[in-house]
């Protein structure tokens, strides 16, 4: 039977941010049809299927204390690729970097891509993930043209916004949870350059940096602002906001040798540290006191790189900055079940700023300053259970320690009411906090009535169930707006 479904493990799976996880049976199919004995055999043996790309969201929501994990990985062909149109055909299981090293030497790159590069194509459709042109392209959901679906009891489905709109819509940010996503199609921007041209703007505080990118959205490609964290009082959110903008036909004078993959390739050592050893530095300097030295450091270096005007940067170097420092996130964790969370709130235009300033404050009076905070511009995008809205949102973050879990959990409760005050939306691929009613009170109730509907229908015995899924959909109805806050006596 083993063969018949593909590879079976017993692992550890972890989110991303290594601060949830546990051992789970792994099950790794590597085409349609051993996908099929896979969930066959699952509803035989009456246990949940917990879907996985490459594991990047930061959460619970490819982990599973229950059940199998449906790893997809293995299913990760390039199907077609159309030199005339950039349309690609992808394997759920194939990744952004596939995708984006198989279009860019025709002079393509993708429409949305992450800050890291090795999500796969069905992990992005199931979160609808966004890049730093959210509110310009709209989120990956919004460039895909159709998804091949398959369903609980193995019916494999084409879903576009023409045919089986409901479920295209549903599935597309709907965490796994309707089916797997064995194909996505999806179209690529033309570029005629492997670089864009971009430019730093220092910022005194959050208001300026709003407003400078709020200026800007008609004109630039990509928004992006990094906010120094530690910075309070006239100085908070002060930051470097990034404008990056593709080259036109003709403006790349050697667009041969900037679209070749090597030039994408980011550079094997920063100041003479080998990359691969760069997370041990930054292990150093994982503390309070630290981090406020390197955002310091960060807010002088942004200055001058403002001064500096606009330069040239390869697609993968302004994009996947991130990937820049492999496993950089160990240097948030020093035993196992330490590490960090992301909490990204998405908050309207009206109310984005107050709040934002409001969150930034109650993580440096309760001690929970994040490490890291990102300023986006975002739109609204038709998806049922989406994140992105007209507004903004800001990701922090969160070191986790066994010693301060109970504590940070407390904060980012607080974090939440700070957010639904503000009428704000929360992202589930960096999600391990909110609770039933949080999600509730944000979604509606309407929109989630409407998202389990379609559940039963798609999969009428829940046979796809996450830890994600579990902790904010499936709780006991009492305990949805009284239960303890996870970690709480
Ligand atoms: C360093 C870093 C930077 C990031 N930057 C961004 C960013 O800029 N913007 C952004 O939006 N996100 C960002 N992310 C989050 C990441 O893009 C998403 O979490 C994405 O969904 C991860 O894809 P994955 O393949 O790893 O899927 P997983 O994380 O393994 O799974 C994601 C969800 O999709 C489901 N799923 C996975 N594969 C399938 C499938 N084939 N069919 C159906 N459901 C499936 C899973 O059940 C789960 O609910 C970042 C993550 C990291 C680690």
């Amino acid at each position: 039977m083993a063969l018949e479904m593909g590879r079976v493990g017993i692992e550890r799976v972890e989110g991303w941010g290594m601060s949830v996880g546990s051992v789970a049976r792994v099950i790794r199919p590597e085409n349609l049809d051993q996908l099929r004995a896979v969930l066959a055999e699952a509803r035989k043996a009456g246990v949940t299927l917990a879907p996985r790309g490459t594991g990047c969201s930061y959460g619970d929501a490819s982990t599973t204390e229950q059940g199998w994990c449906l790893d997809l990985t293995h299913m990760n062909r390039v199907l077609s690729f159309d030199e005339s149109t950039g349309d690609a055909d992808l394997e759920g299981g194939a990744t952004i970097r596939q995708l984006w090293r198989r279009s860019l030497p025709s002079g393509y790159w993708p429409k949305v891509v992450s800050g890291t590069m090795f999500p796969t194509v069905g992990g992005a459709a199931g979160m609808n993930i966004h890049g730093k042109n959210n509110f310009k392209v709209g989120t990956f959901g919004d460039n895909l043209l159709e998804i091949d679906l398959l369903l609980a009891n193995g019916d494999l489905l084409t879903c576009s916004r023409e045919q089986n709109a409901e479920l295209f819509h549903g599935a597309i940010g709907g965490f796994g949870m309707l089916g797997i996503i064995t194909r996505v199609k999806t179209r690529t921007q033309r570029v005629y350059s492997g670089d864009v041209r971009v430019r730093g703007i220092s910022c005194h505080d959050l208001g300026e940096m709003m407003e400078a990118m709020q200026e800007l959205v008609d004109v630039a490609d990509y928004l992006v602002g990094w906010i120094d964290t530690f910075g309070a009082g006239s100085a908070a959110g002060r930051g470097l906001l990034h404008d990056a903008r593709y080259l036109a036909e003709g403006e790349d004078s050697d667009p041969g040798k900037t679209l070749c993959l090597e030039h994408q390739d980011l550079a094997d050592s920063v100041m003479g540290v080998p990359k691969a050893e760069i997370w041990r530095v930054l292990r150093l300097f994982n503390h309070d006191l630290g981090m406020r030295l390197i955002n310091g450091v960060k807010q002088v270096a942004g200055r001058m790189e403002s001064m500096r005007g606009w330069h040239r940067q390869s697609h993968g170097g302004f994009n996947f900055l991130l990937d820049y420092v492999p496993d950089w996130k160990y240097a948030y964790a020093r035993q196992a079940g330490e590490g960090l969370i992301q909490y990204q709130a998405f908050l309207p235009s009206e109310t984005a700023l107050d709040g934002f300033l409001a969150l930034l404050a109650e993580g440096q009076a309760s001690g929970h300053v994040p490490y890291l905070g990102v300023l986006k511009r975002h739109r609204p995008d038709p998806f049922l259970m989406t994140h992105a809205l007209d507004g903004w949102s800001l990701a922090m973050d969160l070191k986790v320690t066994a010693k301060n879990r109970a504590h940070l959990w407390q904060t980012c409760a607080r974090f939440s009411q700070i957010c639904l005050n503000a009428g704000g939306r929360f992202y589930f691929a960096k999600d391990q906090v909110i609770s039933p009613s949080v999600a509730r009170a944000s979604f509606g109730a309407r929109r989630i009535a409407a998202f389990r509907e379609l559940k039963a229908q798609a999969d009428p015995q829940g046979l796809f169930s996450t830890d994600l899924w579990r902790r904010v959909f499936e709780q006991d109805p009492d305990q949805r707006s009284h239960g303890p806050w996870p970690g709480q006596a």
